[in-house]
């Protein structure tokens, strides 16, 4: 059933206008090309489909926050939530001010204050930070050379003023532990993971199928990941979360190199790419192409 509904959807989103641009605040993402575009499902009963540039890895970006409040979930559980908070921001995924009025416990995991803070958990907790935080994604995916795109990471590093300052300001009011400088390397690499459609549906596969991992392992148990899921749904879409659960009903992260991933909890992950994205950040393309997938199949989580 997927094939066809996804190869509908393909045809009919290439006709689409061309709107939104590449994200170029990072300097090393506005040399990707801005009409790649590829959907990619998976099952949780093992089919896959993909149609597009599926296969062709880019930079994750903020996708990689659900991954890391994942594992500092997994390593820390409830304790998490004494330094970063669950609610929606309604605010840009970089802002500062409600930093200030909240004391610095960031409003939730997802925008870069809540990110950090998980960031410094994991500098915290782990021995090699980056190494093993990459290891846990491998290990997730079963894909052994999934990796940081160092120039990405450097090119972050040498612009990334504001998440500077947001570490900064977290470490004013007592909520970052580790060096400032090690917490933002953590940051900027973990965001320059590079993925491919393919290949994130296989990472997430956990989320949709109640923390088990496609080779069985568990990473969440199932009360965590209803939570992670929530969060997801609430949170992952910058400050149009209320939208994309408005037009495609399904739990999922978006990333500022026009990567989206969305899950149905026991049916099924699928991953869109498209770079131009629209003024909040969000995958255009990617966008529209999920409204298409849940309103065709009907299968959302409302
Ligand atoms: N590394 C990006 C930043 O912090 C992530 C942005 C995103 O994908 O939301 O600005």
């Amino acid at each position: 059933m997927f094939d066809k509904v996804l190869q509908d959807i393909y045809t009919e989103s290439k006709l689409q206008p061309k709107i939104g641009e590449i994200a170029n605040y990072i300097p090393e993402l506005a040399n990707v090309n801005p009409d790649k575009f590829g959907i990619y499902l998976t099952s949780i009963s093992g089919e896959e489909f993909g149609i597009g540039d599926v296969h062709e890895r880019f930079s994750i970006q903020s996708v990689s926050k659900a991954l890391s409040v994942a594992l500092a979930y997994s390593l820390l559980g409830e304790k998490i939530w004494e330094r970063v908070g669950v609610e929606p921001s309604g605010n840009p995924f970089n802002s500062l001010v409600q930093l200030e009025y909240e004391k610095g416990i960031p409003r939730n995991p997802f925008i870069n204050a809540g990110a950090l803070v998980i960031a410094d958990m994991l500098i915290t907790e782990l021995k090699n930070p980056k190494e093993d935080f990459l290891g846990f994604i491998r290990n997730c995916s079963g894909i052994a050379d999934i990796n940081f795109d160092y120039k990405v990471a450097q090119s972050e590093k040498d612009t990334g003023f504001r998440n500077a300052a947001l570490a900064n300001f977290l470490k004013s009011f007592g909520n970052i532990n580790n060096d400032v400088d090690e917490v933002l390397d953590f940051y900027f690499h973990q965001c320059s993971i590079a993925m491919s459609c393919s290949e994130l549906t296989k990472t997430f596969f956990f989320f949709a199928n109640q923390g088990l991992t496609s080779s069985g392992e568990l990473i969440l148990n199932q009360s965590q990941v209803k939570r992670m899921n929530a969060l997801m749904q609430t949170c992952g879409f910058y400050d149009e979360s209320g939208e994309f659960t408005y037009r495609v009903g399904l739990p999922g992260k978006s990333g500022v190199g026009g990567g989206i991933v969305a899950l149905l909890p026991k049916q099924f992950i699928v991953s869109t790419w498209s770079p131009r994205l629209n003024s909040n950040g969000n995958s255009e393309l990617g966008m529209y192409a999920l409204e298409q997938l849940t309103t065709k199949t009907g299968m959302s989580i409302f």
